[in-house]
């Protein structure tokens, strides 16, 4: 089974200490249950794939659940599966658990689809899923996949922002697709107020726990959305891993929406 709270690896550090401290970090989160790897071939043009690879190789593959994504620009049928094989290599692995298009790109979906199928039936992904897709565009993905289900849209989501409540997360769950969100801590924007940074402390407090852990705990208060911190330091990462047992009341609930409405709708926000 997914866990709610997995790992991000984007600017994971890429030498000397800062990338021996992020594979400990790595490793712990995985002895946490924070068995959701999230990588791509854009992250250190490949090295940090290569930093991933490394550190879970020492781990029973079927215990992590590894994802990666091919870059829009190299999204056709055949470098689909050319990219898929550089990242299986740097990975150092025979599968990954999930193939997602990083963003929609210049190639027809349908097309990156049919190779993402190919892998699904080459035994190369056991899932494929798309990132920073809108509803509709989300939907045409999943429809080109030939009976495979599409796992997941990875998409922008944290407190400060959450477009993706109105529109594409409703949607999502009508067709069985999670929704993972990056970037759950919103660069720390959160808990620049005062005033609401007061909020997530008081709830944080009432329940032993840390704003961070409250954030994620409010992310993944729908069962249909996971969330993926980065975190490149072990103490980080323990703290994150916490958010997986948090249950918020509805009264925090209540006090977290009061003070981080979802904007109106409007298009999906992307980094
Ligand atoms: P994030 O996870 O919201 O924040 C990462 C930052 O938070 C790092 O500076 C990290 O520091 C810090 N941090 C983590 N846990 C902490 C803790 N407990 N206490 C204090 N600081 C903590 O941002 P993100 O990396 O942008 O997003 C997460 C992942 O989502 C990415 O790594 C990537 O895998 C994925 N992503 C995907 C897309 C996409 O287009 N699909 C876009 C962006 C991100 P340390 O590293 O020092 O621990």
């Amino acid at each position: 089974m997914l866990p709610v709270i997995g790992q991000g690896t984007w600017n994971m550090p890429e030498s000397g200490a800062g990338r021996k401290e992020a594979q400990r970090a790595i490793a712990r989160g995985v002895e946490l249950g924070m068995t959701h790897i999230d990588t791509a071939e854009m992250y250190g043009a490949g090295r940090v794939e290569e930093l991933v690879g490394e550190a879970i190789r020492p781990i029973a593959r079927e215990k992590l659940f590894v994802a990666t994504k091919v870059l829009p620009s190299n999204a056709s049928y055949r470098e689909t599966l050319a990219a898929a094989e550089r990242s299986l290599r740097r990975l150092g692995t025979d599968y990954v658990d999930l193939y997602l298009l990083h963003w929609p790109g210049p190639h027809p979906l349908q097309e990156t689809m049919r190779a993402f199928r190919r892998l699904i039936d080459d035994g190369k992904t056991r899932f494929a899923g798309v990132s920073n897709f809108e509803a509709g565009e989300m939907i045409e993905a999943a429809s080109y996949l030939e009976g495979a289900p599409l796992a997941c849209n990875q998409v922008l989501y944290h407190l400060c922002e959450r477009t993706i409540e109105h529109e594409l997360l409703p949607a999502a769950k009508r067709h069985g697709i999670a929704i993972v969100a990056y970037t759950p801590f919103g660069r720390g924007a959160f808990l620049r107020s005062a005033r609401r940074r007061r909020i997530v402390e008081t709830i944080a407090e009432k329940h032993g726990a840390t704003v961070r852990q409250v954030a994620l705990a409010f992310l993944t208060r729908d069962p249909a959305v996971f969330a993926i911190p980065k975190a490149g330091r072990v103490e980080h990462v323990e703290e994150n891993s916490g958010a997986a047992q948090l249950r918020l009341d509805p009264e925090d609930l209540a006090a977290i929406d009061a003070v981080f409405p979802p904007a109106a709708p409007g298009p999906l926000a992307t980094l």
